[in-house]
């Protein structure tokens, strides 16, 4: 792209339409053609824009009057949760967000010149407190252990006790589990010298089973007053069934170490999905959004339409959620994943609930995958459900070279579905039917959604 001339500079302002929403959910002006990122602003409003910083080729501003609403936006909110992005699309009205995210994807694959349709995003009834997981960082402020979320764009801690997505009884926990530490003097972790105990409280609670879990992620290898602040958590919070400390003793972002010590209890919760029971690791994924995860697997399964004698491949199985609800449907299901706890917690999930059709494989899906390509593995059905980044040009050549009839792609990245759908479609296979978008992340930017390919 050619190097625009910026005909903006900083603390200047203007009077400007809010035309577009990135995918970060912030506002789009323009002036002269040259981008401006308005935070907290929406398609529809006229804003005076103040603006705050300028790139080469764009700029970003804040809205310093609003000058006329749109009727999308959602006036009911707290601001904390969109200066500090826990719930960056909250100003907007949940209708608005659900058409926002299915428009997403419109774009983006307009953009790769694809040609396939998108259907309404399928949302929630009461799109607030549904997160079953909470990991929130833990830092000193004013002599004060506090416990929040990060502003955005930034590391600096902003205290929260409300947290509008999360399980309302997650919230309540963190206040406690606080509560205790401060009780007991532990030190928060300082980034900036690399000192304090305390870097990140992780907490995860069972949507049907109401099993709690508490991580506490500690730089140092001993946790001071373990013993007593184990018991105090546990005559807390009686929902608590696993303490673990997390040790990450290094500088970096990565929230989560390598080593786990069971302080007291379990060493996983269990919870339930699509009556099947589930044991979940601390260090394993495990959907966020049950409610929906649940529609999200029944939608994916039927676009599968399964008969009975397939054999299956699930690339980026996790604990095994997809397998094993597939498994009554199908012949045989080969799972990979690259996290060993998570392949244990597969092969545990698959006997506690006397499923014998399953294998589990540890190791890098586009290496596997390749493998079981080399091996001959015909499979009839691929499902890939891959992080944000998407899949690899190596993954798609093994899995269109095993020439399955479908393959279902459960996305949480409409960007890399798109550049993915690309190389499918090249590769002699082409959309069926609309792509669902299913809004496993109300109130936020993230667009999960399922795409069928058949073969040509
Ligand atoms: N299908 C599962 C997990 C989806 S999340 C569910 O819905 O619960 C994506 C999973 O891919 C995570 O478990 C992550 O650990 C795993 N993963 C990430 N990179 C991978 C890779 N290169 N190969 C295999 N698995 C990978």
């Amino acid at each position: 792209m050619s190097k625009k001339y910026a005909p903006v500079k900083k603390n200047d302002q203007f009077e400007a339409d809010i035309i577009d929403l990135t995918y970060q959910g912030m506002g789009v002006a323009k002036i002269e053609d040259f981008p401006v990122f308005v935070a907290n602003a929406i398609p529809g409003e006229k804003v005076r824009v103040g603006v705050t910083k300028v790139a080469s080729s764009y700029a970003f501003g804040r809205v310093v009057k609003l000058l006329q609403e749109s009727p999308d936006r959602n006036n009911d909110i707290d601001n904390t949760v969109i200066t500090t992005g826990i719930a960056p699309l909250a100003n907007l009205k949940y209708p608005a967000q659900l058409k926002y995210k299915q428009t997403q994807i419109e774009q983006l694959l307009k953009k790769q010149h694809i040609d396939a349709t998108v259907a309404e995003t399928l949302g929630m009834e009461n799109p607030v407190g549904y997160r079953n997981k909470a990991q929130v960082p833990v830092r000193e402020i004013k002599g004060q252990l506090e416990t929040g979320f990060y502003r955005r764009n930034s590391h600096n801690l902003v205290p929260i006790e409300d947290y509008f997505i999360q399980d309302p009884e997650i919230d309540k926990a963190l206040v406690v589990i606080r509560d205790i530490l401060r009780k007991y003097h532990l030190s928060a972790y300082d980034e900036n010298e690399h000192r304090g105990v305390l870097r990140t409280v992780m907490v995860r609670r069972g949507y049907y089973s109401h099993e709690m879990m508490v991580v506490l992620v500690t730089r140092s290898k001993k946790l001071p007053m373990d013993t007593v602040v184990v018991d105090e958590i546990r005559k807390a919070l009686p929902e608590v069934k696993s303490i673990v400390q997390n040790v990450n003793p290094d500088k970096t972002n990565v929230i989560m170490g390598e080593t786990n010590n069971v302080l007291w209890g379990n060493k996983v919760i269990f919870d339930t999905l699509l009556g099947l029971k589930f044991a979940i690791g601390p260090n394993s994924f495990y959907q966020v959004n049950p409610q929906t995860t649940e529609k999200l697997y029944t939608l994916a399964a039927e676009k599968a339409d399964l008969k009975g004698d397939e054999i299956v491949i699930d690339a980026y199985s996790g604990i095994g959620t997809i397998s094993l609800t597939i498994a009554k449907h199908v012949k045989q299901v080969y799972g990979v994943e690259i996290v060993p706890g998570a392949v244990d917690d597969a092969k545990r999930n698959a006997d506690m609930n006397g499923i014998k059709n399953t294998k589990f494989v540890l190791g890098k899906a586009e290496e596997q995958m390749v493998k079981w390509a080399a091996e001959g593995l015909k499979p009839d059905v691929i499902f890939v459900d891959p992080p944000r980044k998407g899949l690899t040009p190596e993954l798609i050549e093994a899995a269109t070279t095993m020439q399955p009839k479908k393959i279902v792609y459960v996305s949480c990245n409409p960007a890399t579905l798109a550049r993915d759908l690309d190389e499918f479609i090249l590769a002699g296979y082409h959309i069926d039917g609309p792509v669902q978008p299913v809004d496993q992340f109300p109130q936020t930017t993230h667009i999960e959604s399922i795409t069928v390919l058949v073969k040509d």
